[in-house]
């Protein structure tokens, strides 16, 4: 119950107090005081409430003088019923002063007025001020709910860009630990590989992990270092080529190519506003990147990335990768050619500049192999020049050496490309005719005995300053299968030929006889015919 709803009651209670009494004192009915005694019941409870301070009754008796004006409504009421009872009704309305109660009873309600109106004005106060609180509260939990999402949201928005940076850091490396593993195995690869092809296939390969989906092609300087050839191509999968593309040319000029002569990698772009610099494989293949090749303190080659018509200029990663790539095709490339070199001069004669014997039986074996399978002869020449102790004795060491050094000429100069000429040992040669039978072979070999005849009347062989004393050869000539079935035995039978040309009189060509059919396993009706007879 409220303060103000106990102050009605206590006014109402007044106002049973006063009523209910004088229903008593005009009809003298006793049950008129039933209302009366409850009123002055309650009366006295909250009275001796206030006094105990107990409840909330107590600060509305305590604050106002209601609590005397109820004493003296409670008193006055009591002694007229008293009285009442005595001397009836006068002897009751003397008993107290004229009107005492009504100005009791008014106070009581002056008061409870006051009161109540004092306590609804400081509840309306409190009210609204709880109502600005509520709504500063409320205020304060949306704005407070809002800025949470507001933190939480760009938190969330940090922790994902982190996290896209650091997915994007981890694929970058990923990606690097593969470049760089390709770029390994490529290597590894490229040095063990000895043939042209390995270092063609190994590079078509690499490019294709290291730079996915571009086309590109791989120039390699020829022998004469004047021609750049196309060694190497691969096909990318997602290169736009121009719609009037041709295949890049087989082969092109080094001055037609900017990045040998810029010595660096050149970007060239036919489609780029004013054409761009570039050579015919750029105009071919579109926008491409060049890199020069070089390993050893010389260019290989020139290996293009082509990316295509229109397309951007090539990232720094890409042009760091194709260099990579470049750099390790280069540097197996002049390895290869190193090791061509040093495996030519292993297998050549430096006085002669002919083969010498160990190529000769490599050689020989493959040339008997290749006689096993087709059939198709091949001659042999033996060569000794003829008294060539009685030159040296004559006309020095060094007039030998320049002798036979001519005769090494002449023979480079005489033969074919198949033909292989070999220094056999000491002033002996031996010459290996593949296509040639014994005939052929003698018809040749007697032109090269008349050249050597007359060596001595042509200039001297590069480097040679003296004049050449004469000389000449005597030659035994043999092939397989006519004279021998294997190239090894034609070997020995041209060495007996030429055993006999020299017997006979030196300066000249001797054939190796015909060999003899071998004898045939007789036929099997010959056999079953001796069988049973
Ligand atoms: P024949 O007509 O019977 O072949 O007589 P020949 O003198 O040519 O034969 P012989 O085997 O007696 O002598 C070969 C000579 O060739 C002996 C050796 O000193 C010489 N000779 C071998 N190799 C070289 C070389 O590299 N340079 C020079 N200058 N002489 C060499
Ligand atoms: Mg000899
Ligand atoms: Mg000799």
């Amino acid at each position: 119950m409220t303060e103000r709803d106990n102050a009605r009651r206590i006014l109402q209670a007044a106002v049973d107090l006063e009523s209910s009494s004088r229903g008593f004192l005009l009809s003298g009915k006793h049950e008129q005081l039933a209302d009366y005694h409850a009123a002055l019941q309650f009366l006295n409870r909250e009275r001796n409430r206030s006094i105990a301070s107990v409840d909330r009754g107590l600060s509305l008796l305590r604050e106002s003088s209601l609590l005397d004006a109820l004493e003296v409504a409670m008193r006055t009421r009591a002694r007229r019923i008293e009285h009442y009872a005595s001397g009836g009704v006068e002897s009751a309305v003397r008993s107290t002063q004229a009107g005492e109660g009504k100005r009791a009873t008014d106070d009581i309600r002056r008061l409870v007025g006051v009161y109540v109106a004092d306590r609804e004005s400081k509840i309306a106060a409190l009210h609204a001020a709880l109502g600005w609180r509520q709504t500063a509260v409320v205020c304060l939990i949306i704005f407070s709910a809002v800025t949470t999402i507001i933190a939480l949201a760009f938190a969330h928005r940090q922790i994902r860009r982190r996290q896209v940076v650091a997915e994007a850091a981890r694929a970058a490396s990923n990606r690097r630990g593969q470049e760089l593993a390709a770029l390994v195995e490529m290597s590894e690869l490229l040095q063990s590989g000895v043939e042209a092809k390995d270092v063609r296939d190994v590079v078509a390969h690499a490019a294709r992990r290291l730079l996915p989906g571009l086309s590109g092609w791989l120039f390699a300087f020829n022998n004469s270092r004047d021609r750049l050839d196309l060694a190497a191509s691969w096909k990318g999968s997602s290169v736009a080529t121009p719609a009037n593309s041709t295949e890049p040319p087989d082969h092109f000029a080094p001055s037609e190519c900017w990045a040998l002569k810029r010595g660096r990698p050149h970007h060239g772009d036919p489609s780029a506003e004013g054409g761009g610099l570039g050579c015919v494989a750029c105009a071919a293949t579109g926008s491409g990147l060049c890199v020069p090749m070089a390993a050893r303190g010389e260019v290989q080659g020139v290996l293009r990335i082509a990316f295509g018509a229109g397309a951007a200029a090539p990232t720094v990663e890409q042009t760091a990768l194709a260099t990579a790539l470049g750099d390790s095709v280069s540097l197996a490339l002049a390895n290869q050619a190193l090791r061509e070199r040093l495996r030519g001069q292993a297998l050549r004669d430096s006085l002669t500049g002919l083969h010498n014997r160990r190529f000769l039986e490599e050689v020989m074996a493959q040339m008997e192999a290749q006689l096993a399978r087709d059939g198709r002869p091949v001659a042999v020449l033996m060569m000794d020049l003829d008294h060539f102790k009685s030159i040296n004795d004559t006309h020095g060491h060094a007039a030998g050496d320049a002798v036979l050094r001519s005769v090494g000429l002449l023979l480079i100069d005489q033969l074919r490309r198949s033909d292989v000429a070999c220094r056999y040992g000491g002033e002996e040669l031996a010459v290996l005719l593949p296509g040639c039978d014994v005939a052929q072979a003698a018809e040749r070999a007697d032109g090269i005995r008349h050249a050597i005849s007359l060596l001595h009347k042509s200039n001297p062989a590069h480097g040679d300053r003296v004049a050449l004393p004469p000389v000449t050869v005597s030659i035994g000539v043999a092939a397989a299968p006519q004279s021998a079935r294997q190239l090894a035995d034609a070997l020995k039978a041209a060495d007996a030929a030429l055993y006999e040309a020299k017997r006979t009189g030196r300066n000249k060509v001797t054939s190796a006889p015909t060999r003899t059919a071998e004898p045939q396993p007789p036929k099997l009706e010959i056999v079953q015919a001796i069988a049973t007879q």
